[in-house]
């Protein structure tokens, strides 16, 4: 039962994200004015606005002009509905619960934002920061020191990385937006999870990446956003950063 409320809860903030990830690089109010058509401008009524529920009865398309509404608003609202439920599952309802469902949801945004226009906002990343550190001090998983090292190791390691890539290549490779990213994270989970975070995000970044080069003939100048990398190892630490380490110690030989 309340497993179906915690899908519920995950598919409203769903909703709520859509609405950062379309306004905050516009550098747009959040709150106001209420949710309408971006192509016929109409308000959308409350009963049109029912997350992954609209979509469905409307078969995508807006009920006054018929222009079909983009399926990242029904996508963010299901894998925002997913998170919260997993999350759930492993948390139960606890303070963990909301403040882990908060930093899924930043990152869910931070990488949204930063596939279509390459930047992470500081709006999220700075604040999260902020979160993170204090968040430390009522999580039981681990302690303000080691979300202290987590903040640093996370925000220092990809400082140097980005400095030293721009010294090599004379040209920016990282953004700013990637380390204050990696802080956040750090900050949230802690020193080992940063560490797995960093591995896994560019194992997979630079599989990506390759293939990219591959299937298009670009170059390494072809820059891919790092952000979505960073997040899905960031989650991936979250829930099996346990599982992992075990594994690594049993199989290191
Ligand atoms: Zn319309």
């Amino acid at each position: 039962m309340l497993s179906i409320v915690s899908i519920i809860f995950g598919a409203l903030i769903g909703s709520f994200l859509n609405v950062c990830i379309v306004r905050l690089p516009k550098e747009e109010s959040i709150i106001t004015p209420g949710s309408h058509c971006p192509h016929c401008k109409t308000p959308i009524k409350f009963y049109d606005n029912i997350p992954l529920v609209s979509y469905l009865l409307l078969k995508g398309r807006c009920r006054y002009c018929k222009e079909s509404i983009s399926v990242q608003y029904p996508l963010i609202e299901g894998i925002t509905a997913l998170s919260s439920l997993f999350l759930f599952m492993r948390f139960g309802p606890s303070l963990s619960f909301l403040i882990y469902f908060a930093f899924v949801a930043a990152l869910i945004v931070i990488t949204v934002i930063d596939l279509y226009h390459q930047i992470i906002p500081d709006v999220i990343s700075l604040p999260g920061i902020g979160v993170g550190l204090l968040a430390s001090l009522v999580l039981p998983q681990f302690t303000f020191f080691d979300s202290l090292i987590g903040f640093l190791l996370g925000g220092g390691s990809l400082f140097l990385v980005a400095t030293l890539y721009q010294w090599l290549f004379k040209r920016e490779g990282m953004g700013g937006g990637d380390v204050k990213l990696l802080a956040m994270i750090g900050a949230f989970l802690g020193w080992k999870a940063v560490i797995l975070t960093i591995l896994l995000g560019s194992l997979v970044g630079s599989i990506t990446g390759i293939i990219i080069m591959v299937l298009k003939g670009k170059d390494f100048k072809y820059a891919i956003p790092f952000g979505p990398f960073l997040s899905l190892g960031a989650v991936i630490a979250l829930f099996y950063q346990n599982e992992i380490l075990f594994w690594y110690l049993r199989y290191r030989g």
